[in-house]
């Protein structure tokens, strides 16, 4: 059969037709420890029941009615997020590019709206990934993936992630935000010094920006707390929020929650009510399961167990987000490991990365160590030779 899709990804040779929690099944009835967790979106694990139900009620009521009527899941939604921090106002959309791409949007017309017109400015940080739209490519540091689409959108800086004296040295009165991931996860599961974030906050109040921060990845728990970030003044969300469903959004606080008004901006299906209330039921289970202190745990248990077994490796994470640099690239051993029944995926080239769904078990940990240890050991000790393909 001719693939019809665009290449744009290079797929690993699975394909997958079914999940439940930690696990996924292939075509063939195999099932494997899925330790990417749809990169970092099923973070209830899949198919929730909980999630599943919700998700089939709402069907059963109202799929779609626009954004030109109130609709309850939406409402309820963007309450939770305030509760849970995400600043005061709320704005639903369907990715993490699209809530970045918004939020963009939001410091600069809050500036615009103060009469500091020359405040567009945007810097972010070495090493960033924000997404694949024209906007959020323009703040993303990766040359590889800009190549070919020029003109990008103008006004974008770089400072490497976590010098703050650098940071300081670009901070004039043209900067409308500061844009940071509080682990940077594309970019190789990098964290920050521990007083960065602080710092960079200390500045933005200092020379009158605002922060953003990117928590696509590190949010809804991942790193053992709802959000990985304080007092941001702009927070954007995607992946883990709607348990499996695509949903995005972005909060703000402060005079910035009211920088977008009528027409301002839009998306026909933000605040779509299935997946808002897919989204409700994640964050509930998130708190009736104790899914943020099982992510702590797990994350320090699966830290821990790793520096054990692979001596030769750098790890690093917070939470359930854990990165595992090689001395070696990393590609085989994420073909090794898929061969022995675990999911995983490589970012930077050398740094295997660890998402499991906040449910995960110890059993499960110890299981996913002991591949990984396997995978790793046979990658270095054998020639990279072609690896057979387990399917089509
Ligand atoms: C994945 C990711 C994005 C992009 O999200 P999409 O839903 O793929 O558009 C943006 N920022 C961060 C930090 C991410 O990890």
């Amino acid at each position: 059969m001719p693939d019809c899709l665009m290449c744009t990804y290079a797929r690993q040779p699975l394909e997958i037709v079914r999940g439940l929690g930690s696990r996924v099944w292939d075509a063939d009835g195999r099932s494997y420890l899925d330790f990417l967790g749809g990169l970092a979106v099923n973070g209830v694990g899949h198919c929730h029941p909980a999630v599943v139900k919700a998700i089939r009620d709402q069907a059963g009521q109202l799929l779609h009615c626009s954004n030109l009527y109130h609709s309850s899941p939406g409402s309820k939604l963007a309450r939770e997020l305030v509760r849970r921090g995400v600043g005061e106002r709320v704005f639903l959309c369907n990715s993490g590019a699209e809530a970045n791409e918004g939020a963009f949007k939001l410091v600069r017309k809050h500036f615009h709206r103060l009469g500091q017109a020359r405040r567009v400015r945007l810097v972010a940080m070495q090493g960033s990934f924000h997404g694949r739209t024209m906007a959020t490519l323009a703040a993303t540091d990766r040359p590889d993936f800009r190549a070919g689409f020029g003109p990008m959108p103008e006004g974008f800086t770089f400072v490497p992630f976590g010098d703050i004296q650098a940071l300081a040295e670009v901070l004039d009165e043209t900067v409308a935000a500061v844009v940071v991931e509080p682990i940077q996860g594309e970019g190789g599961i990098r964290v920050p010094p521990p007083d960065f974030l602080s710092r960079v906050r200390r500045l933005c109040d200092e020379t009158g920006c605002l922060l953003v921060a990117d928590e696509v990845q590190t949010g809804m728990g991942r790193t053992g707390s709802f959000l990985a970030s304080h007092d941001a003044d702009v927070v954007t969300l995607a992946k883990g929020l709607g348990g499996g469903l695509p949903i995005g959004a972005f909060g703000a606080r402060g005079p910035a929650a009211e920088a977008l008004q009528p027409g301002d901006h839009g998306s026909t299906f933000g605040g779509n009510p299935v997946c808002c209330a897919a989204a409700l039921a994640t964050l509930r289970v998130l708190s009736e399961e104790g899914l943020l202190e099982n992510a702590t745990h797990m994350g320090r248990l699966l830290m821990d167990e790793l520096r054990k077994a692979i001596p030769s490796a750098q790890v690093r994470g917070r939470g359930l987000m854990v990165g595992l640099e090689l001395p070696f690239e990393g590609s085989r051993v994420v073909a090794l490991a898929r061969q022995s029944g675990l999911l995983l995926n490589v970012t930077a080239g050398r740094v295997v990365r660890l998402l499991p769904p906040l449910n995960v078990s110890e059993e499960e940990v110890l299981t996913a160590t002991r591949i990984v240890a396997q995978a790793v050991e046979a990658a270095r000790s054998n020639p990279p030779t072609p690896v057979a393909s387990p399917a089509g």
